[in-house]
């Protein structure tokens, strides 16, 4: 009694919230300078204002400044806990039946995988949203069963591969999307790989990053050309009413959003960025048309959008990490970024607010 009241007060808060905020978020996160860049003299065009925390400013190369807005911007000196401890209601509200999805978008180079994976030392949302499910799971034991599934899928070419599906040495799983009877997007025949522990879901990861830089000239290359998906399936039954419930939390390192050199573009190269540009704008309009609650929303443009249709939109919830780079270097793709997120954040963007 004591657990269902205290959870139905948490909904009625968490709606109350989003009743204000709406049920997409966007985050920034720039990351620090690097050594190399330090070293050749690149320097930041990112500046932070002391009193915001929603706030950036891009400073061009003719010192104009251009300021965004977001939900929160993330520093180069926050750390992964800090990260975390804004996207942990999000990812936890899975234990509520709620879906999520979980992006990481921008330039090859700017830390969507440091965001999602992280590092052993300093591990990212992907790991400690799992410790915290586990956690909360078993903190609710009394009340609630539950029980984790893991799956992970690349999208590469538009054509979705399983990761979990075979061995490194084998050619992996060729998937596709079907509608279940009750009208949700499902992947037949995708392993979902019961899971007990953090450190088993981890061992899982390691495996589908095995299979999924085969076939790569280079690891790298193949992570940055291609958007992996790591599906957590939440199924839950209350112990006192019964009451089931299955739901998806869908954490996405997107492929590299650069736009390619014009001399590099060709045969294999040509058709990837054609693919990488096609679905991450088909992800884009999604969210921008579900930001300004269009009644048309576009899932059908892409694999990406297709395969998340059930878990984007309704009262489903949804956040973007935009991942920038600090350095004049980057300064045209971190705009690309910024424009990009701004307009599927359906705020405007202008120029810097003058400083008093
Ligand atoms: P992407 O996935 O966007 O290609 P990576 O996650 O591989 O980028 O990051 C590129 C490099 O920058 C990695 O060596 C990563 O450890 C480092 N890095 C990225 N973001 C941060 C950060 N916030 N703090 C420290 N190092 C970072």
């Amino acid at each position: 009694k004591k657990y269902l009241d205290e959870s139905s007060e948490r909904k009625r808060l968490y709606n109350e919230v989003i009743e204000l905020k709406g049920n997409i978020r966007v985050f920034c996160r720039c990351r620090p300078l690097n050594q190399v860049e330090i070293s050749n003299g690149s320097s930041s065009v990112v500046e932070f204002d002391s009193s915001q925390d929603a706030e950036l400013q891009i400073i061009s190369s003719d010192s104009s400044k251009k300021q965004f807005k977001f939900d929160h911007v993330f520093r180069p000196e926050d750390g992964q806990d800090v990260v975390f401890a804004r996207t942990k209601p999000i990812v936890t509200s899975v234990l509520d039946g709620y879906n999520v999805c979980i992006f990481a978008y921008g330039q090859t180079g700017t830390g969507k995988t440091f965001t999602m994976e992280g590092t052993p030392e300093n591990r990212g949302v992907n790991y400690r949203t799992l410790e915290e499910l586990f956690r909360v799971a078993g903190e609710r034991g009394g009340v609630m069963k539950y029980e984790l599934f893991v799956s992970m899928m690349e999208v590469y070419n538009e054509k979705i591969r399983d990761l979990l599906g075979e061995s490194s040495n084998q050619p992996t799983k060729r998937l596709d999307i079907k509608q279940a009877a009750d009208g949700t997007q499902e992947v037949p025949g995708v392993v979902e790989a019961s899971v007990y522990s953090t450190e088993e879901v981890w061992e899982l990861l390691k495996s589908g990053n095995r299979v999924r830089s085969v076939g790569a000239t280079n690891a790298n290359e193949m992570s940055s050309r291609s958007h992996c998906l790591l599906r957590v399936t939440v199924t839950g039954t209350n112990l006192i009413n019964g009451q089931k419930t299955r739901s998806h939390l869908w954490l996405v390192d997107l492929a590299g959003s650069e736009r390619v050199g014009k001399i590099e573009v060709e045969g294999e190269r040509l058709k990837e960025s054609q693919f990488i540009n096609k679905s991450l704008s088909a992800l884009g309009d999604v969210i921008s048309a579900l930001a300004s609650k269009t009644s048309h929303i576009p899932y059908r443009n892409s694999k990406l959008t297709h395969m998340l249709q059930s878990s984007l939109g309704g009262d489903c919830k949804t956040v973007m990490f935009v991942q920038i780079s600090p350095s004049s270097a980057d300064l045209g793709e971190t705009l690309c970024s910024l424009n990009f997120a701004s307009r599927v954040r359906g705020i405007e963007s202008g120029p810097a607010r003058k400083q008093v």
